[in-house]
């Protein structure tokens, strides 16, 4: 059966990183079939909307979704493009490689978000001159939701470790918010449970101290919205470097998947973005269709190119977009 893929090369490095994990992806035998899509600050200006209904229903029909950067319009664009494969997860590895230069290379933690209620619900409220607002929603079912994908996760062997016995850590602040936070500390600990997988929980405060000074004490851990978009950022601090990570929102039969990094203005157009991101969240993608062997025969290809060289200018090296996505081909 032929699995649409939509490519969304957006803006910036987006058009050169986006062709070289599709470049990756062509690599293999698969029956995909691949459909480009518009979007971002150049579609806005050619045709005054950003997002396209064209582009977003494509991408709400098809089986994945690969996305590079879009500058200015990135929250006209991404966070419909969210709604549209129906995403209630954003998966974000941190993952140091032998090679790259990081604060801490003994970094390998996943971060699986929370990816539509918290405080990036979107009730916001102006009541006054001086007064604003912000509800914050969590639901028994979302938190729920969240916690069946961890434990499938966790069960699938998808953690750093491998080991479905390490389970997960969930990070929270359910001594303050007592009602929000407590609900969804409760919820992911009662599905852990009940499926009889080993999670343990952290205060997120504690957790921001805890994982730099030792990253090695976690591997998948479960968030709420805004805390796990700042502590997985924190994590990719650890790791050096944004050219590096991947990220997946995934639905419930639909996902998109795109580097953590943005269009990176200061480079681009000159051929030297590194293309690790977005081939590592093509690598995601293939995992998502089914592919996992040939998922982590790209991670390893990866691996062995940031060890050996070639390297793009972010990792010190001179390569072009081009010689570095050809190596990682070639390792295929
Ligand atoms: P945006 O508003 O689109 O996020 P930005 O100016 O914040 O743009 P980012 O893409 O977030 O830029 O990148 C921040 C810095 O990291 C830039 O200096 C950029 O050159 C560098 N960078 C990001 N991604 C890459 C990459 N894939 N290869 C090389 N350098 C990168
Ligand atoms: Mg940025």
């Amino acid at each position: 059966m032929t699995d649409e893929i939509v490519v969304i090369e957006g803006d910036g490095i987006g058009r050169e990183v986006v062709p070289a994990a599709v470049e990756v992806l062509s690599a293999f035998e698969f029956d995909f079939e691949f459909v480009t899509a518009e979007a971002g600050d150049a579609t806005r200006d050619a045709t005054g909307d950003a997002l396209p209904d064209a582009t977003y229903e494509r991408v709400a029909d098809a089986d994945a979704t690969l996305f590079g950067a879009a500058g200015e319009t990135a929250a006209d664009v991404i966070l419909p493009l969210r709604k549209a494969v129906d995403s209630f997860v954003n998966v974000r590895p941190a993952t140091a490689y032998p090679g790259v230069d990081a604060l801490r290379p003994e970094t390998d933690v996943v971060f699986l978000r929370e990816n539509t209620e918290g405080v990036y619900s979107g009730h916001e409220d102006r009541l006054s001159d001086d007064l604003s607002t912000l509800t914050r929603v969590v639901t028994s079912s979302a938190s729920r939701e969240l916690a069946e994908y961890a434990c499938e996760f966790v069960e699938d062997g998808r953690g750093p470790a491998g080991d479905p016995d390490e389970g997960f850590t969930v990070a929270h602040k359910a001594n303050v918010m007592r009602e929000t936070d407590g609900r969804f500390r409760e919820e992911v600990l009662a599905v852990a449970d009940e499926r009889g997988v080993d999670a343990d929980e952290e205060l997120m405060d504690a957790f921001a101290t805890k994982l730099p000074l030792d990253p090695t004490q976690y591997g998948v851990v479960v968030c709420p919205n805004l805390a796990g978009d700042v502590l997985s950022d924190l994590a990719a601090g650890l790791v050096g470097g944004l050219g590096l990570l991947p990220s997946a929102n995934v639905g419930h039969d639909n996902a998109l998947f795109e580097p953590v990094h943005g269009t990176a203005p200061d480079i681009a157009g000159e051929g030297v973005a590194n293309p690790t991101a977005a081939i590592l969240s093509a690598a995601m993608l293939l995992e998502y269709l089914g592919h996992a062997g040939a998922a982590d025969r790209v991670r390893e290809a990866v691996e062995t190119v940031l060890a050996e060289g070639p390297r793009t200018g972010d990792l010190g090296g001179e390569a072009t977009t081009e010689e570095v996505t050809a190596a990682v081909v070639d390792r295929l």
